[in-house]
């Protein structure tokens, strides 16, 4: 069996459009939908993010305002900004790029963000909303996986999900949006003993761990759906994900490629957050 592709770019493609014209509809009644991007430091990999942020923002026709601090920012002022973009009428969303410096406490600064403008999903009032099953904003990662996993009219009910990775922007939430689509959901970690005798008897299988590799063919029961959410380098420098793609798609019948999964569907999901925290109003 050779996978078929789940398109993450062509899929954000379709999505983007959709949030282009919403955008539209509510500049036309006088709301241009509105996303602040704070980065503080110099973090290369940062700055890749936040421009391709700001960049989607403006192709779908979103207000994007991109502030810029040095890593010597102290904690105070991080907090005082996002204060002030709480209470900035033409902002909808607020994200702060993470990791912080060490010296700024992470926690506290996701905390201060306001949970109507909290666009990633990470404010312990969405992840708390996420595990009731009350409406809130949804991390974007594990929100992107389910597009994908919609977009192929796959119906959870009933299907052994694993998830590889128990992060609280990834592993964790992609569990209970899963568990919330009603499959039976296993998450696994470092502390595993054996990954691969859960992945076998997976239906799904979400591997967000960060390190390539860590999903081989023989770990896949033919047939399952595989969504790659790693970011790693092989030894050539080049991105890939945390699955042996190679192999894995000969044994799957769906998979997400890295580039081109679920990383562009991240930054889409992003949008689709925004737009709707400026419907709410
Ligand atoms: P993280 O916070 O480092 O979490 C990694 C998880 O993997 C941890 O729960 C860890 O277990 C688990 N783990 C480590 N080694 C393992 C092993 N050998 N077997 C099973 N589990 C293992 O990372 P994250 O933020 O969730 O991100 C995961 C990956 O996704 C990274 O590559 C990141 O770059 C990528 N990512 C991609 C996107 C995207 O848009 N495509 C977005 C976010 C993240 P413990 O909890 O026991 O340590």
């Amino acid at each position: 069996m050779t996978a078929q592709l789940i398109d993450g770019n062509a899929l954000s493609k379709q999505l983007r459009a959709e949030v282009a014209v919403r955008a539209a509809k509510l500049t036309e009644k006088g709301i241009t939908p509105g996303l602040a991007v704070i980065l503080v430091g110099e973090n290369p990999a940062s700055q890749v993010y936040v421009r391709n942020k700001v960049k989607a923002c403006q192709d779908a026709g979103l207000h994007s305002v991109l502030e810029k601090y040095p890593a010597t920012m102290t904690e105070a002022e991080l907090l005082a900004r996002v204060d002030a973009l709480n209470n900035d009428p033409s902002i909808h969303g607020i994200l702060v790029q993470l990791p912080l410096p060490k010296h700024i406490d992470d926690h506290k600064v996701i905390e201060s963000i306001s949970p109507l403008k909290d666009v990633d999903g990470f404010h312990v009032a969405s992840a708390g909303a996420l595990l009731v099953g009350e409406p809130g904003f949804k991390a974007c990662t594990p929100f992107g996986c389910m597009k994908m996993l919609e977009s192929i009219g796959y119906d959870l009910r009933g299907k052994h999900a694993v998830v590889i990775g128990r992060s609280n922007i990834v592993g964790k939430p992609m569990a209970m949006m899963l568990l919330q689509s009603s499959a039976t959901v296993t998450i696994c970690h470092s502390a595993t003993p054996d990954l691969a005798y859960h992945t076998r008897q997976a239906d799904v299988v979400v591997a967000a761990v960060g390190k390539r590799n860590v999903l081989t063919a023989d770990m896949v029961k033919p047939g399952a759906v595989v969504i790659d959410v790693g970011m790693n380098r092989d030894d050539d420098g080049k991105l890939c994900g945390d699955v042996d793609f190679a192999g894995v798609k000969e044994v799957a019948s769906w998979i997400t490629p890295v580039p081109g999964g679920v990383g562009p569907m991240t930054i889409t999901m992003l949008l689709v957050n925004t737009i709707e925290a400026a419907e709410r109003l």
